[in-house]
């Protein structure tokens, strides 16, 4: 029996204004497992109409800070109590392996939630000295109010995680939200919705509208009751959004992909570097916007590091995740396994060397082998582009500062990891890289206290901590004549 996905608006599960729906479509089985409502302009209408009654005025608007933190508290044992569900939802959508979201994703979203909730009544103006208005003396202060309605528009690849990311800090601000989910992944943000309703926010303050990105995507981006756009998706898509919404001066901030480098020096501790840099590549089959899919080696163990990188790519079982021993399921969808087989199929064409892995055979299930590619330079697409699945490219180099080039050269600028046990060159190299958060002898920790986002095409803004809060901000200036 397939499961039936409405909207989730005003504190209601309701159908499309013309009831229309989409499959969600296993990528194990390729069978259809579910309907979700496939959204309209005036779905969308409905949704920022409830949005914006709680904003201006409503229940909501009247809450302290104290009070939105401790229903953010409330949602965090919620979110605790379904952790397990929530992560099979993630999990079934896009193939993954429950275990990953139960051991990471759910557990982030949870600390994230308290995370906010602890900013939610800490989020204080300043007194600020001026030099007074016509020879009087002046009082000038500053909030921190509510940025407004916003509309969250989220990827597929990590779906629970990242709505809450965008969640709990809009919410500790004192914002609400229409969530537009992606097509593959509705589950967890309408289960999260229900969630906020049974924690007791106000009907309206957090709603979902499922359905196309082009249609409810864009009708959020273009709609004149929403406020701030917050994005995370691919960058051509982040293009379009920042051209539609910041044509009428919404706020928007951006969290796009990345072609992260793993930079893996001479004198680093070899195995743990290897774990690290496998780890990095292949978690949730390399679909993943900090997967360090550029691994620069340095050349003196070029040829260790690499044989073991492949011991480790060829020890990882594929198939269906609800099976015993299986490390790496399926790729989420039909068009990303026609993208990760094209991409592997243009670095041979390149003149690239597959170490392990290689072109997918197609029989039930989008499932590709972990590859590794040698004998690469930066310029190749498998190194220049983000292909979003299990795909690593080694690049050997032979000075830190021709490592800094190579890691720089790149239209992204999200994450690296820096493999050393030189305390000098580990900070250094860190420094030098121009990206958001970097790693040293780990993987960047995705923390709730430590500020998310990238440099160039990666994005604009940071998700996550007080930095996160504040992004929901809007600083207002006070000054009162003081005769
Ligand atoms: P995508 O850009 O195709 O879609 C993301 C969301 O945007 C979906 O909900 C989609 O329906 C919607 N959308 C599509 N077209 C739209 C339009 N014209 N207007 C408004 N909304 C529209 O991305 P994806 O395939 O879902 O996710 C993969 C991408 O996300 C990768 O590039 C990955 O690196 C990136 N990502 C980044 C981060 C980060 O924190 N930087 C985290 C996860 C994923």
């Amino acid at each position: 029996m397939t499961l039936t996905l409405k909207h989730f608006i005003d504190g209601q599960a309701v159908d499309a204004s013309d009831a229309a729906t989409i499959a969600l479509v296993s990528p194990v089985t390729e069978q259809v497992f579910a309907t979700s409502a496939r959204g309209t302009r005036s779905d969308v209408d409905r949704a920022v109409a409830a949005a914006r009654a709680q904003l201006d005025g409503g229940a909501w608007s009247r809450l302290n800070g104290a009070a939105r933190g401790l229903l953010l508290f409330r949602l965090a044992d919620l979110v605790q109590r379904d952790l397990e569900l929530l992560a099979d939802m993630d999990a079934r959508c896009i193939g993954r392996s429950p275990m990953e979201p139960r051991m990471m994703d759910i557990p982030n979203a949870i600390g994230t939630l308290r995370a906010a909730a602890g900013w939610a009544d800490k989020l204080e103006g300043r007194t600020i000295p001026t030099g007074g208005y016509m020879g009087m003396p002046t009082l000038s202060y500053t909030r921190l109010e509510p940025v407004g309605v916003v509309g969250a528009i989220v990827p597929w690849n990590s779906p629970c995680m990242i709505t809450t990311w965008k969640l709990a800090s809009l919410l500790a601000a004192g914002c609400t939200v229409v969530i537009k989910p992606s097509e593959e992944t509705p589950l967890s943000a309408l289960h999260l919705a229900a969630l906020c309703q049974e924690a007791g926010f106000p009907d309206g303050v957090v709603n979902v509208v499922t359905g196309l990105g082009e249609v409810v995507g864009r009708a959020l981006c273009e709609h004149p009751g929403i406020d701030k756009v917050t994005f995370t998706g691919s960058p051509e898509v982040g293009r379009e959004i920042s051209r539609v919404a910041g044509a009428s001066f919404k706020r928007v901030a951006l969290e796009l992909g990345g072609k992260s480098a793993q930079i893996v020096f001479d004198d680093a501790s070899l195995e743990a570097a290897v774990r690290g840099c496998a780890m990095g590549l292949f978690v949730n089959q390399g679909q993943v916007c900090a997967a360090g899919t550029r691994i620069l080696v340095q050349r003196a163990i070029a040829e260790r590091f690499t044989s073991a990188l492949v011991a480790a790519a060829e020890s990882i079982k594929v198939g269906d995740p609800a099976q015993p021993g299986v490390t790496m399921g399926p790729v989420a969808k039909r068009e990303q396994f026609e993208r990760v087989n094209r991409y592997i199929a243009q670095g041979i064409e390149e003149g690239a060397t597959v170490l392990t892995g290689g072109v997918a055979a197609h029989d039930v299930g989008w499932f590709v082998r972990p590859t590794i590619f040698g004998g690469a330079s930066n310029a190749m697409s498998i190194a220049r582009d983000e292909i979003f699945g299990p795909v690593g490219t080694i690049i050997v180099f032979d000075t830190d500062e021709e490592a800094i080039a190579i890691a720089n050269d790149s239209s992204y600028g999200l994450a690296a990891t820096v493999w050393t046990n030189t305390l000098a060159r580990a900070h250094k190299v860190a420094h030098a890289v121009r990206v958001g958060a970097v790693g040293v002898n780990c993987w960047s920790p995705l923390d709730p206290n430590l500020p998310w986002g990238g440099t160039k095409s990666s994005g604009l803004g940071r998700e996550c901590g007080l930095t996160g809060v504040l992004s929901y901000t809007e600083e207002k200036v006070i000054t009162v004549l003081l005769p």
